[in-house]
């Protein structure tokens, strides 16, 4: 039964997303040759023929791996891949729970190697052709290296730590698991801005006392508390561009990528940060983290639900051994399996975000200029090939931030970007 319910939902999930995509491309193809009247006087043709290019090449990858990733987690599941590595880890592993890392190991090394294609595919083959990739093979290897690196330091203490603590604390071992992943988040958060992008990236502060005047103006009078403003190499991986901000209370800072201030101009840097002030101000980032932490929860409880269901293991092609634990298993399965049932709350979340963006543009609208903020969106929606004429229905599924036409038309008549 469980089978049966997972496979329907496996193929509705891919089923929707190749017409979504098929979507998607037929309709930005249709609008290929025609720039939408509202930027015509902003963007030529070409680049609205090369955005779409983009968008068409991107979803067409965007397909293919979509259907191998089903196609591994069939495997994996119902096919006894995941049944065969449990035998042979516990054939050659003795003690529990370097048996169990070792078995969460396999796996996400399985996966990782099957990504891997589709990441230096689309770096160098796809980002390549449209200008956008400047990455080299060598900090190809590197970046992949130090993630590596990174993710066990970091991910074999918290497994282990939850296989422990679901070894050891009977029944509120879903509690205490949870406790240690907000830790866990909570640690990642703390320490990104100091200690781990500083592993991929270089910081160095914003050196352009104009701006730099102009930002700490802004920040003090949308009540932020700043530390400091650093420039991001971000042009060492990719023509794309980008700001934001990060770190609690004292060691609060603004970033921005080096591609986004060759590309604007002081006025339009502003308006891009007050829009992200705007997510601050109307407190979206901590909204979204608390929303979860309490979605962490609902699912701990769900996996300690269902890792005490032999149907669970069953169900997708794994037989529990008996009288060992079976944690790491669960989790796995649990991992593996939950993306297909809750993908269809993607558009709700696509939706929420939406509005904030919405939120966020308003406030930026108060807090700097209407016009430059809609002169830094074109000229990024521009830079980034994104493309100006989505499909409706693939946007409102999947898209995080509204199309450019409806997002620029609510910033007002005035800085209608064919009014100039
Ligand atoms: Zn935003």
């Amino acid at each position: 039964m469980f089978t049966l319910l997972f496979l329907t939902f496996l193929l509705a999930d891919i089923l929707i997303r190749l017409w979504l995509a098929s979507r998607q491309i037929r309709h930005v193809q249709a609008n290929r040759n025609q720039v939408p009247a509202a930027f015509a006087e902003r963007i030529s043709l070409h680049s609205h023929q090369r955005a779409a290019d983009y968008t068409v090449d991107r979803v067409q990858l965007g397909m293919v791996e979509r259907v191998v990733e089903a196609g591994v987690l069939v495997c994996l599941t119902l096919l006894g891949g995941l049944q065969f590595l449990d035998q042979a880890i516990a054939r050659a592993i003795e003690h529990e729970l370097l048996r169990q890392l070792a078995l969460i190991g396999a796996v996400l090394a399985i996966l990782g190697v099957i990504g891997l294609p589709f990441a230096a595919w689309s770096k160098f083959r796809l980002e390549a052709r449209y200008g956008f990739n400047r990455m080299t093979p060598g900090l190809f290897i590197s970046d992949t290296v130090k993630s590596i690196i990174l993710a066990m330091l970091l991910g074999a203490p918290l497994a282990a730590a939850v296989l422990w603590v679901m070894q050891n604390t009977g029944t509120a071992w879903t509690w205490w698991a949870w406790a240690l992943w907000v830790f866990f988040n909570l640690l990642i958060l703390w320490l990104f801005p100091t200690v781990i992008a500083p592993i991929f990236n270089k910081f160095t502060p914003l050196d352009n006392p104009e701006l730099a005047q102009r930002i700490n103006a802004l920040a003090e009078r949308s009540g932020f508390p700043l530390s400091g403003l650093y420039v991001m190499d971000g042009s060492r991986r990719s023509a794309h561009g980008n700001a934001y901000f990060t770190g609690f209370g004292k060691a609060r800072r603004i970033v921005f990528f080096d591609t986004l201030l060759n590309r604007l101009d002081n006025d339009e840097v502003e308006a891009v940060l007050a829009h992200e002030l705007g997510h601050f101000h109307h407190k979206h980032i901590l909204r979204r983290i608390i929303l979860s932490f309490a979605l962490s929860l609902v699912f701990f409880q769900a996996l300690g639900w269902l890792s005490g269901q032999v149907w669970f293991y069953t169900g997708l092609g794994v037989m529990p051994q008996f009288g060992r634990p079976n944690d790491a298993l669960a989790l796995i399965l649990f991992f593996l399996v939950i993306p297909v049932f809750t993908f269809w709350v993607g558009p709700l979340a696509s939706r929420l975000s939406r509005r904030d963006e919405f939120q966020a543009d308003a406030y930026a609208v108060r807090q700097s200029s209407a016009p430059a903020l809609a002169s830094a969106l074109v000229k990024l929606y521009d830079d980034n090939a994104a493309t100006l004429t989505p499909d409706p229905l693939h946007s409102a599924f999947y898209d995080s931030h509204p199309p450019a036409a409806v997002r620029i038309q609510r910033l007002g008549p005035a800085s209608s970007p064919a009014h100039g």
